[in-house]
This record gives structure tokens, C-alpha cells and sequence, in this order.
């Protein structure tokens, strides 16, 4: 059954140690339930820029900034998007209040877990694989052995591949919590910090790509739309769900290709900036041109993972600030910087 934990025996210490690693889990997640200030304490006197001030901090981020100490600040302060530059795939990691959310790790080799180290997780709360495809599970597999996971959700579908039987044999064999992903479900980190399931629905059917889990997320005023491989028909039914989809931020679907962001969906998210995920001279020659055209249609600045490398993006109550790790040549410079909304 796709939505059941793997029906793989176990011998039965096996299955202690698991039950065992679960409770203490859940007695781990009790103790982390209660939200944290975005904001994290500070050893050093105001004004002095401590090691610890800047831990996990992206570089590239405090390095385009004039001031450190407040350039820190405000990254401790802010909820947080990062996109990961992994080449062909999906890799993206939500913070805030205390909480590391992990939607997608990447292909195999994508080098999530060192991302991931960079910035100084200790924990992951929630990882969501969007759907079962190597592009986005494959880099979960070291992250799942080599982080504490608490809870992974994906959409329950199985797939015939080595890749993801190893992901579900790893949610199986460590304390994770398996959730089965579906629209409607919906989950609050803290005030204004929540994320909700809005595909696919319980009677959808459809391809791998367009049973991708669809998510967004609100951080204060700002939402952001997340949605794996979700292709024409999954946003067609999207569309017909009656769920609200304006997002300020939108995680285009399928690393921008012409499958994805069709124009009907694309007037309705309205997204101010449309991040799209692809490798660097991908073979697919991606994103395509009419993808762009749609966006750009529409008002969207654009991000890319190939060409602005990993991209930053920090929220607070006013809006959010978007900073990409490589702003490429011109027209592009012109777009870099930028996003407060007013
Ligand atoms: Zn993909």
C-alpha cells in the first residue's frame, strides 16, 4: 500500500531500536514544539561581530553586504528561503521560528548535505520529497543518514526505481514520522509561519510529475508556492480546487519547462518573483523560452539556479528581500537586488 510504511521485515530488535528511536523523537519534538524568536541571542557586545553571530550564514550573503554585524541580524531575524544551485533538480530549504524544512535534496551528488552543514543544521523537522523522481530524492538520501529527521512527508506514490526504494528504506529504518502528503493538509510552525498541501487532491490521477506535492507556504504577509514537478494538468486542477494560489514568490514547476507555468495557472498565482530551478547548460535546454515569456507576461521577475547560483531570500513582516549568490551579465543585472515589495 503506497501510503504505508514499507512492509519490509524486520527482525525484532530491529524493530525495538526503531520504536525506541521513535519515542525518543517525539520526546525531542515536544521539547522543540514551542516557537522560537526568529531572532537568535547574541554573546557579543553590540556593534562586535562574534564567530557565532555569523555560523550558517551563507557567505556570499554577508559579503555583498556593507555592514556584517546588522547585515546578521537582520538573516537571524527574517524567515528564509534558500534555493540550492544542484544542477539539474530541486533542492530548496525553509527556515524560521527555530524550524529547517527541507523540500527536495537534489540528484545524487547534488551536495544538499554539505549546503546543508554550511549553514549549520543540526536538525531537519520536516523533509518533503515533492514526488519520487531521482532529481528531487536522490540528495536525500545522505541527508536522511546523515541528519536527524523528525517528520518526511511525500505524495505516496510508489516508484520502481533503487533510488527511492533506499529514500523509503531510510524514512522506514530511522525515527522519522512518514505523513502521506495531500490537499488540504495543513500545518502551523508557528503564527505566521505555516504550510499547506493544495495537490494533489485524494482523487487526482495522474503521471509522477503531476502527482508532485504542491505547497505553500505563508511567512508573514508572504506566500510562496512550491510545486515540484507539477505539470499542465496538475495545474489545472489546482485551478478547479478553489484553493487560494496568489503567491507573491513561486517556485516555478519542472526547472521551467514549457510542460509547467501554463498561462491560466501563471494569472492566477500572480508571482512577483518566479524562482526556476535548472542546471547550468542543461541538456533539456532549459528553462524554455515560452516559460519566460509567461512569466515576464505576467509581471514576474526572474531567478535562475544556473545562472544566479543559490539565491537567498529573507522575509519579515514588511516583505522579502531576494539575494542571489552571482548576478549574470546584462539584461539579468537589471533584475538582481531587488524585491521589496511597497
Ligand atoms: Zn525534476
Amino acid at each position: 500500500m503506497p501510503n504505508q510504511k514499507s512492509a519490509l521485515p524486520y527482525p525484532a530488535h530491529i524493530a525495538r531500536i526503531r520504536y525506541f528511536f521513535r519515542g525518543l523523537s517525539i520526546l525531542v519534538l515536544l521539547g522543540l514544539l514551542s516557537c522560537k524568536s526568529r531572532e537568535e541571542p547574541s554573546a557579543a557586545p553590540e556593534g562586535i561581530i562574534s564567530r557565532d553571530d555569523i555560523s550558517g550564514i551563507p557567505a556570499f550573503f554577508l559579503e555583498k553586504e556593507p555592514d556584517p554585524a546588522k547585515a546578521a541580524e537582520d538573516y537571524h531575524n527574517a524567515w528564509r528561503i534558500h534555493f540550492f544551485d544542484v544542477g539539474h533538480g530541486d533542492a530548496i530549504l525553509l527556515q524560521g521560528n527555530g524550524y529547517n524544512i527541507l523540500v527536495d535534496g537534489g540528484d545524487r551528488g547534488s551536495g544538499i548535505r554539505e549546503y546543508l552543514l554550511e549553514l549549520a543544521i543540526d536538525t531537519l523537522h520536516w523533509v518533503v520529497a515533492t514526488h519520487p523522481h531521482a532529481d528531487h530524492i536522490a540528495g536525500l538520501i545522505p541527508v536522511l543518514r546523515h541528519f536527524p529527521v523528525l517528520n518526511v512527508m511525500d505524495p505516496g506514490v510508489r516508484h520502481t526505481s533503487l533510488t527511492y526504494d533506499t529514500f523509503r528504506f531510510l524514512v522506514d529504518s530511522t525515527a522519522a514520522i512518514f505523513h502521506k502528503g495531500m490537499a488540504g493538509w495543513t500545518h502551523s510552525f508557528c503564527d505566521q509561519f505555516a504550510m499547506q498541501v493544495i495537490h494533489p487532491g485524494a482523487d487526482f490521477k495522474g503521471g509522477l510529475n503531476d502527482m508532485s506535492l504542491v505547497i505553500r507556504v505563508q511567512m508573514g504577509n508572504t506566500f510562496a508556492l512550491f510545486q515540484g514537478d507539477a505539470e499542465h494538468r496538475a495545474e489545472k486542477s489546482i485551478l478547479n480546487s478553489g484553493f487560494p494560489i496568489k503567491s507573491h514568490l513561486l517556485k516555478t514547476g519542472h526547472h521551467g519547462s514549457r510542460t509547467s507555468s501554463s498561462d491560466d495557472y501563471i494569472a492566477q498565482v500572480q508571482p512577483e518573483v518566479a524562482f526556476i530551478l535548472c542546471g547550468e547548460n542543461n541538456k533539456y535546454r532549459l528553462p524554455n523560452e515560452e516559460t519566460l515569456s509567461t512569466l515576464t507576461k505576467y509581471g514576474s521577475t526572474i531567478y535562475q539556479s544556473n545562472t544566479h547560483g543559490n539565491i537567498l531570500v529573507l522575509i519579515d513582516e514588511q516583505g522579502y528581500r531576494v539575494f542571489p549568490k552571482k548576478i549574470p551579465p546584462a539584461p539579468e543585472t537589471l533584475l538582481a537586488g531587488i524585491g521589496i515589495r511597497d
